[in-house]
């Protein structure tokens, strides 16, 4: 028996099968097939969701496809439920696969399964055949031995890594192998490299250019001794199956890319393009640092959705740090869908982008500030629903007829929306003094034609004519502090417990002459 078949005595299907099994996509050239890659940790990075979200505009822009596919070979890591916050965090997003796992945790799609751990039969046919090859071995180095061979390369100052002649088990003869393999000796596949370092090879990334790098050389562990497979072969052999074009990912896998190039080239496959980003960092006390999943809470991208940021805003802000030309086409553009920009892979930035709280803030405003008052309504009550049962109460209020109107001032239709919401955590204080008397006028307010003069005017001019006629009998005669504004902001003081409002007039009409009544009322003391 060789040593193929003492690993894998009884798989089900053998690599042509597979091959067949996933035919090529027939997809017009320059089509993109993009996916977003995720290991199940438990969360979802802000830093993550940056490429997550270039993939599926790169994909789509293209008339591609974009898929999740989860990578859960390390079984030490998974977190349970991952997979839904992951998948529903882009769903949130508005990040949705064409194929693969979709926000509901489900999966559908062809070119399935897209859960690696569901894959392990494709994986071991690959091994088998290369360790029949003679591609692969079985090592079975302890960590003492492992330990010892670094040690030795330390002492002569040699390269650290399995490779070459420290490469223990790498030539093994094929008794000894099936010996310890009958003996039950745990055991990893590695893949033989023919790589010499001293050869440097052009390798051109999307985003970066062109770049050179050292031969690969290591004998890299394709197969772990749990029989899962390792990211650098699992990746390899599912963006072949599933017809990847583009890979973008963080840029901490860039040393690996000449070894990932490498088993394309020894599986006899066509590498996918690669493109690497860069990491959301942050300043912390001066000094610069990529966001720290242990230690930043905006770390997390749920951080946004606690915080009432809309999921939208988020977006348009990743936007804005993908593409740096993105804000330029939102200002020109400024009702357009996010979707409609032309969205380049290659223009990703290559060094690390720097998150800035203030800017997020004033694009939600402007998120906000283009959604009209039933798209306020429904996000924002979206919202309360989950984090805030108060600023539900007030936007269910009168069947939510009260609080549409409100947010309908100065927004639908009007030349200059706006640009006061920046969170849904802001809209309770934003909007209170329509539900609670403020009680905050002085008793000399009051002249009671004031409420005539409301209830008589269906425009604000028309008001603001009669405010005009009113203002002098009611000590209001045009002297320092008495003009016009003043007497008008009198009112608006008692009425909305601010000094600054919306359109006075605007409000008053939603909140109905009853709400004023007992409003000047009560400040007058009458
Ligand atoms: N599972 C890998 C990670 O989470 C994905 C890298 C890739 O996109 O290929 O880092």
């Amino acid at each position: 028996m060789d040593i193929a078949e003492k690993i894998f005595p009884d798989l089900k299907y053998g690599v042509e099968e597979i091959e067949a099994r996933y035919p090529p996509r027939g997809l017009p050239d320059g089509a993109k097939v993009m996916r977003a890659a995720p290991s199940p940790t438990g969360f979802m990075h802000i830093g993550n969701m940056l490429p997550f979200l270039a993939d599926e505009r790169a994909a789509h822009a293209s008339g591609g496809v974009f898929f999740l596919r989860v990578e859960d070979t390390d079984a030490k890591r998974e977190v349970a439920g991952a997979i839904r916050i992951i998948a529903a965090a882009l769903g949130r997003h508005g990040i949705i696969p064409d194929e693969g796992v979709m926000p509901d945790g489900s999966e559908k799609g062809a070119y399935g399964p897209y859960t690696q751990s569901a894959r392990r039969e494709i994986y071991h046919a690959y091994i088998k055949r290369m360790l029949g090859d003679g591609r692969a071995y079985a090592d079975f180095a302890t960590p003492e031995e492992l330990e010892d061979i670094r040690k030795k390369q330390e002492a002569v100052g040699a390269r650290p890594g399995y490779y070459g002649r420290w490469a223990k088990y790498r030539d093994l003869d094929e008794g000894e192998v099936l010996r310890r393999l009958e003996a039950g000796e745990p055991y990893v596949v590695r893949f033989k490299s023919f790589g010499n370092p001293d050869n440097k090879i052009a390798i051109k990334d999307v985003i970066r250019g062109n770049l050179a790098f050292p031969e690969n050389d290591l004998d890299a562990v394709i197969m772990k001794a749990d029989g899962l497979p390792t990211y650098h072969f699992a990746h390899v052999v599912d963006d072949h199956l599933m017809g990847t074009t583009h890979v973008l990912r963080g840029a901490e896998w860039l040393p690996s890319l000449p070894l990932h190039l490498q088993m394309f080239r020894l599986m006899g496959w066509k590498a996918p393009k690669y493109a690497h980003s860069s990491t959301i960092d942050k300043l912390d006390g001066g000094a610069r640092r990529k966001l720290s999943k242990r230690k930043d809470p905006e770390a997390n991208i749920e951080f946004y959705d606690k915080a009432g940021y809309p999921a939208l805003a988020v977006v348009e802000y990743l936007m804005n740090i993908a593409n740096s030309n993105f804000e330029d086409w939102r200002r020109a553009n400024p009702s357009a869908s996010y979707r409609d920009f032309k969205f380049e892979l290659s223009k990703m930035p290559s060094s690390g982008a720097l998150l800035d709280l203030a800017k997020l803030e004033s694009v939600a405003k402007s998120a906000i500030g283009r959604m009209n008052s039933s798209e306020v309504y429904d996000a924002a009550r979206e919202w309360a629903l989950r984090h805030d049962s108060e600023l539900l109460q007030m936007l269910d209020a009168d069947g939510g007829d009260y609080a549409r109107k409100i947010f309908a001032i100065e927004r639908d239709g009007a030349k200059n929306p706006r640009k006061d919401i920046a969170k849904w955590s802001d809209v309770k204080e934003e909007i209170r003094y329509f539900f609670e008397n403020p009680g905050a006028a002085a008793d000399d307010l009051a002249c009671k034609e004031f409420l005539d003069a409301f209830a008589g005017s269906s425009s604000n001019a028309e008001w603001f004519a009669k405010m005009k006629e009113l203002a002098p009998a009611c000590g209001y005669d045009g002297s320092a502090g008495k003009g016009i504004s003043d007497f008008i902001n009198k009112f608006r003081v008692a009425i909305t417990g601010r000094d600054k409002s919306p359109d006075l007039f605007a409000v008053m009409s939603v909140m109905g002459r009853d709400r004023i009544g007992e409003r000047i009322g009560l400040a007058s003391g009458k």
